[in-house]
């Protein structure tokens, strides 16, 4: 007779239950994704995603200061600047929309901050680097993300995210900042980023839609995943220190691969058309709350060790 395999799964006490849970959300893993405008007066809300603003400058300190008091483990700094050329070269000023508001939150409070480093919104033709023609040029293009590391550098950022997807703006970035005395900045790259529809929303907030053709010559395509790995073992032997999957909830596989191919920690970045989607069907009353409880915590169960998210402020504040 064969032995009956019992997984005794009838739990219903919910403290047996969250103590033999294998992952669960966790707020000091999550980073919420912060717009600051150097044209905003108030806050803004960001239309297509609800609950979501662009500060001014001079209001960024405070709003941080309180995510840091919910027990976020981190922000990720985007800066819409007034002003934008066709080099995108107010990105790389030490007086930049970003580089005040580092200054700004790090006298506030002690969150980790995280800047983005790209020039879409930097740039009149809002793509992500200097333009020869109708391409860009990649080479040329790192010259500047270099320049805008170490502003950022200097003005007292945490961890720098490279995400315009330039082939080796991870060493390039790494060289300047090792030559100028920065080594113990930490770059998380976002290395297996997706041309993905669910970027929509957050184009509107930052500003950063290209006014002509499209991104996919330097972003992932959808249907490759093989390519992630790549991607993410290219980053990794450049000298990042952390590697990001983006979108997540549709790219849990991604996720899953790259933790089996690395042992950096992965940080999965759960976008603007994601929170949009599932805040939308949690109001609407189609699906419950629970839902986004649930897809904070897939991310973690595929493998990855921090989440980037829109939901993390409101996580944060009821956990
Ligand atoms: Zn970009």
């Amino acid at each position: 007779m064969f032995p009956v395999q019992r997984l005794r799964r009838n739990r219903t006490d919910e403290r047996i239950r969250n103590l033999l849970a294998e992952s669960s959300p966790d707020k000091s893993k999550m980073i919420m994704p912060v717009f600051v405008s150097e044209d905003a007066t108030q806050p803004e809300p960001v239309s297509g995603m609800k609950g979501i603003f662009r500060y001014p400058v001079d209001m960024v300190g405070e709003y941080c200061s309180k995510l840091d008091n919910y027990g976020l483990g981190g922000i990720l700094l985007f800066g819409v600047p007034s002003r934008k050329d066709e080099i995108g070269s107010e990105s790389y000023n030490d007086k930049g929309v970003v580089q005040e508001a580092i200054r700004k939150i790090k006298v506030s409070s002690g969150i980790p901050v995280i800047a983005d480093l790209c020039m879409c919104e930097y740039t009149s033709h809002g793509h992500c680097g200097i333009l020869n023609g109708n391409y860009v040029d990649n080479d040329l293009t790192l010259d500047s993300y270099s320049k805008i590391a170490l502003s950022y550098a200097r003005a007292g950022v945490d961890i720098i995210a490279p995400s315009g997807m330039m082939d080796g703006q991870v060493s390039a970035i790494r060289n300047a900042l090792d030559k100028s005395g920065f080594s113990r900045i930490p770059i998380m790259s976002y290395s297996s980023k997706y041309a993905s529809s669910l970027y929509g929303p957050f184009r509107e907030a930052a500003g950063s839609s290209p006014s002509f053709g499209d991104r996919r010559s330097y972003q992932m395509d959808y249907r490759n995943s093989r390519e992630a790995i790549r991607e993410n073992s290219a980053d990794e032997s450049e000298g990042a220190d952390i590697l990001m999957v983006k979108p997540a909830i549709f790219y849990l596989d991604v996720i899953y691969r790259s933790r089996q191919n690395t042992n950096l920690p992965i940080a999965a970045y759960s976008v603007s058309g994601e929170y949009s989607m599932i805040y939308n069907a949690v109001e609407s009353g189609t699906l419950s709350k629970d839902f986004i409880n649930e897809s904070l915590t897939a991310p973690f169960r595929a493998g990855a060790d921090i989440l980037i998210t829109y939901f993390a402020e409101s996580y944060a504040r009821d956990h």
